[in-house]
């Protein structure tokens, strides 16, 4: 495939620097053979593209930070991978109307950093943060590590700049505090993967900043009794901002990294947090106090934010720990959190019987895990075990009325699901409401529908 004239000059040629943009971080993830890499310098760049890609019947797939888990950022084998990671420009902070106007390329932490200079927060709070896109938070509807109390992107998404397939460009959404005009575009295209348009412009919600958050972290000899200190959180007036679960295999692999602190033969770590203004040393002291009462063994609370952050740094490193463990796959179920002990007994249940390594940690105030299936990367049988597993426990969560993605999406590596969970009447119509924006197929075709 060749780039007409007036894009070349966008597009990578070195091939060292073309193949970092052939993969994203989802396991197993390999470039084609040919691709395209066109790096956009203003919205002009997208519409040239989507229109040459649209005459040329061309695959595009946009590209934010290339972080994401599931796959839906790979190049597609003769296709044009568009990348907004250029697109970098706050272009306005306004805090009475409490909005930011971003382009798609700004990162996450810098965005929530701007905000905060101006005494607001933007809450959405991957664990990626630091280098994931907000384009890209809001293709994936992405979730993170406070949506127990503050919800997920789509919450703080207003509107939107989009360019369809063939360049046209449409604003969905509104600016203000208020605005129920017409349909709901600006839903309909945050978690849409990159399959319904190219995402060029974000009205943010922000909202009064936080006190630094304080912590607490309690250890459990039982995950029913963890469970029980979950549902009892969740039904505090003043929820928590944060709550994570860690089960025993994954403080193992945490703890052969460094010594977080994180004890060693227990059946879990929750670690929790409380960040309402004037009001933070209270609340953790009540969230210690209900943790006592559900039965944790031990419980450590931060003073200040030096400790909150000792206390954290366990959860922080989760990630290299589990890549220092070795090749896995990472999975993204949520079910309702009553549920979570039965989701994480069943991932022990089906280790002890497949033998597949599993450790089981993530948003647990949420219900949303991300169990981890590790294998040896030379060996298929291995392989092959770790995906008949990982495919067990999507039919155990779904079997719980859950979901196969709380936040990742669906991508690539979870297509296969998706008409599981949802069923064949509801593809058929996502099906035509992606014909009507995508009549060619041109938008990371593959991804999210299995064709
Ligand atoms: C260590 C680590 C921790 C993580 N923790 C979390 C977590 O806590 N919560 C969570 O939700 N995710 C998490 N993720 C996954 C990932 O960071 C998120 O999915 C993130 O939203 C992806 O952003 P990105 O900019 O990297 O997008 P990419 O990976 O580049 O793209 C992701 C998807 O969005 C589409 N896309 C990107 N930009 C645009 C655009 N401008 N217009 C239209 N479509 C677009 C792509 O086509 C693709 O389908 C984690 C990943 C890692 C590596």
């Amino acid at each position: 495939m060749t780039l007409p004239e007036s894009l070349s000059s966008r597009a990578v040629t070195d091939p060292d620097v073309k193949a970092t943009y052939g993969i994203d971080e989802s396991v197993g993830a390999l470039a084609p053979d040919r691709y395209e890499v066109v790096r956009a310098r203003d919205l002009g760049d997208v519409v040239d593209v989507l229109a040459h890609a649209q005459a040329t019947g061309t695959p595009v797939v946009p590209q934010g930070a290339r972080s994401g888990l599931a796959g839906g950022s790979v190049a597609l084998d003769g296709g044009i991978v568009l990348s907004l990671e250029g697109l970098t420009t706050i272009t306005e902070l306004d805090a009475v109307e409490g909005i930011a106007v971003v382009q798609p390329g700004v990162i996450n932490a810098d965005l929530k950093a701007a905000a905060a200079a101006e005494g607001l927060f933007y809450p959405p709070d991957p664990a990626s943060s630091a280098f994931c896109s907000i384009g890209g938070n809001v293709a994936t509807n992405a979730g993170g590590l406070c949506c127990v109390k503050y919800g997920v992107t789509a919450d703080y998404v207003r509107g939107l700049e989009v360019v369809l397939a063939g360049g046209e460009v449409i604003r969905t959404g509104h600016r203000t505090a208020k605005g129920v005009a017409g349909l709901d575009l600006t839903g309909l295209f945050v978690g849409s993967e990159g399959t319904l348009g190219v995402v060029t412009e974000v009205v943010t919600k922000l909202v009064p900043a936080p006190d630094p958050a304080l912590t607490a972290l309690a250890t459990f000899d039982s995950l029913s009794a963890a469970s029980d200190a979950i549902v009892a959180l969740r039904r505090e007036r003043h929820r928590p901002s944060l709550l994570e679960l860690l089960d025993e295999p994954t403080l193992a692999a945490v703890q052969a990294i460094a010594d977080y602190g994180f004890p060693t033969g227990c059946a879990a770590v929750l670690i929790v947090q409380a960040d309402r203004p004037g009001h933070t040393a209270e609340d953790v002291q009540r969230y210690a106090a209900l943790l006592e009462e559900a039965g944790a063994t031990e419980v450590a609370v931060a003073d200040d934010a030096q400790e909150s952050e000792a206390l954290l740094a366990g959860r922080r490193a989760l990630h290299h720990a589990l890549v220092a463990k070795g090749t896995h796959f990472i999975e993204d179920v949520c079910v309702p959190v009553r549920q979570l002990t039965d989701l994480i007994t069943a991932g022990h249940e089906i280790s002890a019987r497949t033998g597949v390594e599993i450790t089981m940690s993530g948003h647990g105030g949420d219900g949303n895990l991300h169990p981890s299936f590790f294998y040896d990367a030379g060996d298929d049988d291995s392989r092959h075990r770790a995906e008949e597993a990982f495919g067990e426990l999507v039919k155990v969560a779904l079997g719980m009325g859950g979901t196969i993605t709380g936040e990742h999406g669906v991508g690539s590596l979870k297509a296969r699901w998706l008409p599981d969970e949802v069923g064949a009447a509801s593809i058929e119509r996502q099906r035509a409401v992606k014909a009507l924006f995508d009549p060619r197929g041109i938008l990371n075709p593959g991804r999210v529908y299995w064709s």
